[in-house]
C-alpha cells in the first residue's frame, strides 16, 4: 500500500532519536506524500555528537555539522522543517524536558500522523536475510537505546500529553492548543500492517541520505549499492514498513 491516509489534515511529523533516523525510518514516505500534498516535518531528540569514529573530531564540530547534514537531507525529500531538541548523544533518558519538547512540537505543527521508531524491541534478527550469508539465520541488530527512548516518549507525547491541557499549561500560556494526533506509524516493530512502497522516490531517499556526509562521505558509493542490495524486497520493489495505529480520540 501506498497511499497516505485520507484525511483533511495532510501534516506528518517523524520524530526520531538521531539526525539520518527519519530519513532511514521515513524518509522515503516523506517524499511520497510531499508530492501528494503532505506537509511533512522532522523532529530530532538527540544532537549526533557521538557519531563519529574520526580521530580528528571533535563533538563540538560534529553537532552544527549533523544539524546542517540533516536540514540538507530534509531538502532533498521536501520535509519542511526540522527542529532539534539538543539532546545528547547516546545519553537520552525519558526526561519532562524532552518529553515537552515533544509535546510543544506536536501542538505547534498539528500534524495528523507521527512516525516514530519502536520503544518495544531491544534486539532482533533480521526478517529477510541474504541467502548466500552463511550466518543469515543469526544475523540481527539491536535497535540503539535512545531510539527505544525516543519512540516511548513521542508515544507518550501523543497520548495523553499533547491531548490533555493540564499537562505542560506554559505551552497554552504560550498560545499553543492541544492537539490530538490521529494516527501513529512505528518503524521497526513485530507487528507491521503497513507497507508503503517507496521504490519511485528510492533515488531521493538515497541521495538525502548521502546528504549525510559525516556519516557516509567515505563510502557513499559503497553506502548506496549497499543499500539497494539491502532493501529490494524479493519482488523487487523498496518498502518503508510501519505498524499502523489509528487513535480512537
Ligand atoms: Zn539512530
Amino acid at each position: 500500500m501506498t497511499q497516505p491516509p485520507d484525511t483533511e489534515n495532510k501534516i506528518g511529523l517523524v520524530i526520531a532519536a538521531h539526525p539520518d533516523d527519519p530519513d532511514f525510518g521515513a524518509g522515503g514516505t516523506a517524499a511520497l506524500w510531499t508530492t501528494l500534498g503532505w506537509q511533512m516535518h522532522y523532529l530530532v531528540v538527540t544532537n549526533g555528537a557521538k557519531g563519529s569514529a574520526d580521530p580528528e573530531m571533535t563533538s563540538e564540530r560534529l553537532v552544527p555539522m549533523r544539524e546542517e547534514e540533516q536540514r540538507n537531507a530534509a531538502t532533498e525529500l521536501g520535509v519542511l522543517t526540522c527542529t532539534f531538541l539538543g539532546a545528547e548523544d547516546g545519553e537520552l533518558e525519558y526526561s519532562r524536558e524532552m518529553l515537552g519538547g515533544i509535546v510543544r512540537t506536536i501542538r505547534r505543527l498539528k500534524p495528523h500522523a507521527i512516525f516514530t521508531h519502536s520503544p518495544e524491541i531491544i534486539h532482533r534478527r533480521v526478517l529477510e536475510p541474504d541467502p548466500e550469508d552463511p550466518l543469515a539465520e543469526f544475523r540481527g541488530f539491536v535497535n540503539h537505546r535512545d531510539h527505544r527512548r525516543t519512540g516511548e516518549m513521542a508515544i507518550d507525547a501523543v497520548y495523553p500529553t499533547a491531548r490533555d491541557r493540564l499537562n505542560f499549561p506554559e505551552h497554552l500560556a504560550e498560545g499553543l492548543e492541544t492537539h490530538n494526533v490521529a494516527e501513529m506509524f512505528i518503524w521497526g516493530n513485530r507487528d507491521i500492517n503497513f507497507e508503503v512502497d517507496v521504490s519511485d522516490v528510492l533515488d531521493t531517499k538515497i541521495r538525502a541520505l548521502t546528504r549525510h556526509v559525516s556519516q557516509f562521505g567515505e563510502r557513499g558509493e559503497d553506502f548506496i549499492k549497499n543499500v539497494r542490495d539491502r532493501w529490494r524486497s524479493p519482488d523487487g520493489r523498496f518498502y518503508e514498513r510501519f505498524e499502523r495505529v489509528s487513535m480512537p480520540f
